[in-house]
């Protein structure tokens, strides 16, 4: 397992579509891994391919309860509104504030291209939504309400509200 450099907006590769997997090779199984780490390590809760370079749709997402990874994810319900404090790792020391679903309800494949449906709410439910808009080219600075403000990461405390990097 290796931990990758992350890509910083700006860099092309975040505005391109990813492209679906059809089988999960083994360059894209230590991929995953490497994700995984490279998440944990950066302390975020939610990482995409195409934010360590590979415009592949694959993300993982772990809001503490553990790795959730997901391969073509596909978000099929979506319920309610939250609006609230949203980060990126790609958008280091910022955020902003972002209406996203209350609920989501998301398809996809695991690491072993079987069929998993992942359900989440609040945290959960906002970096599913995201770490999907990466594999569509998509940054939540797009839909940030007013301006993007400076945060501190230092206490490491993810509130209800924020303090989320994804
Ligand atoms: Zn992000």
């Amino acid at each position: 397992m290796a931990i990758r450099q992350i890509r910083e907006q700006g860099d092309e590769i975040l505005t391109k579509k990813c492209r679906e997997v059809k089988e999960i090779t083994p360059r894209l199984r230590e991929l995953i891994e490497d994700m995984i780490e490279t998440m944990h390590d950066a302390d975020g809760v939610g990482l995409a391919a195409p934010q360590v370079g590979v415009l592949r749709r694959i993300a993982v997402v772990d809001v503490g309860e553990g790795p959730i990874i997901l391969v073509n994810p596909k978000v099929v319900l979506t319920e309610g509104e939250q609006t609230g404090q949203e980060g990126c790792l790609s958008v280091p020391g910022k955020a902003g504030i972002v209406t996203r679903p209350m609920k989501v309800k998301v398809e996809a494949c695991n690491e072993n291209m079987e069929n998993v449906t992942v359900e989440g709410e609040e945290l959960l439910a906002r970096a599913l939504v995201h770490e999907i808009d990466h594999l569509n080219g998509h940054m939540y600075t797009e839909l940030v309400e007013g301006d993007l403000f400076e945060v501190k990461y230092e206490e490491e405390e993810p509130s209800e509200d924020g303090g989320t990097k994804e």
